[in-house]
């Protein structure tokens, strides 16, 4: 990744919500175009733009905290080359904010606005996970509405200037006071600040605008995806009031568990149990894989607790290629009951090994599966 938004607005990785406003809000003032042209300066400020965009959206920051740019996706809501502009509704009253001291809008206020984020939760398994997939979802979300284009006006009508501000928006008062007179402005109780009228709200939206649709989207799952992985499709979530522009649509990836392997990571764990007796002398036991069925080559004299590690058959990296290990924990099984025979035969084998009296190694703590892990990793690999 690039860009450090956390750098570029000056403050640390854990600042709440206000700290990073005023962080922006300090070099918006310093770095606005008006104050100071600056082709360099001019740059800047898109970066902080394209910082503030980030961080003040809690899921974009989600996105980016866990290790994305929600900003490097096509149309990613304004994007790094139009950091201010595209989706930078919120950025602008901020900015307005910083500058006035206010965020009130001049003149009407506009019936568009940019719609919700919308999200979806979507259950895979680990072989999706793993390698990526293709997959449909449906999506329940608001869409333009076809008979008024948005517009909310019946077909045939069309918004009409409101007479009571003639267009403003606002109405403006004279009132005295003990100071003298004081103008003061509100927004226009007719039109409720938008400075038109529609007379015939549309009959399919009811003047919304919009309405509720599903939709079948086609999403790739890139290879690695892991729980909790949220992928952003810019500009499929919700649209807004007026026929504005859609939210972004984030599928969160929830894999669902695999009977035998067990993920860390990009790793995979299983454990096999194996008789004493293939312990001792060495077996190859077959194991149904991710890429197939494999041999796991238990060597003679193999310990419980020792793992065997298969290199490149875990999860594929999200990022940078490659794979991660499929790692076989062996568990030795003592053999229980015993008839004559085979109590025969080990208190001969017993007898031959010297080992009829064993007297032990005693160590203190409880040392054993740890230590022998490690001696069996680094024994093996
Ligand atoms: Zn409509
Ligand atoms: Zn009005």
């Amino acid at each position: 990744m690039a860009t450090d938004y956390y750098a570029v607005l000056g403050v640390r990785r854990d600042a709440s919500p206000d700290e990073i406003k005023k962080a922006f809000r300090r070099l918006a003032r310093e770095l606005h175009p008006d104050v100071n042209p600056d082709p360099k300066t001019q740059e800047r400020f898109k970066e902080i733009n394209a910082a503030y965009e980030v961080l003040s959206d809690p899921q974009k920051k989600q996105v980016y905290d866990l290790g994305g740019d929600p900003l490097s996706q096509a149309g990613g809501g304004g994007g790094a080359g139009g950091g201010f502009g595209g989706a930078g509704f919120g950025n602008f009253s901020d900015i307005m904010d910083a500058f006035f001291g206010t965020s009130q809008q001049r003149g009407p206020r506009s019936r568009t606005r940019r719609g919700q984020d919308a999200m979806i939760r979507l259950e895979i398994d680990l072989n999706e996970a793993a390698f990526g997939t293709t997959k449909e979802i449906q999506v329940d979300t608001a869409i333009v509405c076809a008979t008024c284009n948005g517009e909310g006006a019946a077909p045939g009508t069309s918004p009409q200037t409101c007479d009571m501000c003639r267009g403003r928006g606002e109405v403006s008062q004279v009132t005295r006071s003990f100071l003298g007179q004081v103008m003061t402005s509100r927004p226009c109780p007719q039109c409720q600040g938008f400075g038109t009228i529609v007379p015939t709200p549309c009959p399919e939206c009811a003047g919304d605008g919009r309405i509720r649709s599903r939709r079948t989207l086609t999403v790739k799952i890139p290879a690695g995806v892991d729980n909790g992985t949220r992928i952003q499709l810019a500009g499929e979530g919700e649209v807004g009031p007026g026929g504005g522009p859609a939210g972004d649509l984030y599928v969160e990836i929830h894999e669902t568990a695999h009977s035998v392997f067990q993920r860390r990571g990009d790793d995979l764990h299983c454990t096999v149990t194996i008789p004493m007796t293939a312990a001792a002398l060495g077996t190859k036991v077959p194991l149904d894989t991710l890429d197939g069925t494999e041999d796991v080559d238990i060597r003679p004299g193999t310990q419980s607790g020792q793992s065997v590690p298969l290199h490149g058959r875990g999860v594929t990296h999200l990022r940078g290629g490659g794979r991660g290990d499929l790692i076989v924990h062996v568990e030795v099984q003592t053999p229980g009951k015993l008839d004559a025979e085979q109590e025969r035969l080990l208190r001969e084998l017993a007898k031959l090994r010297n080992e009829e009296r064993p007297t032990g190694q005693f160590q203190p703590g409880q040392q054993g599966l740890f230590s022998r892990l490690k001696d069996a990793f680094n024994g093996r690999s």
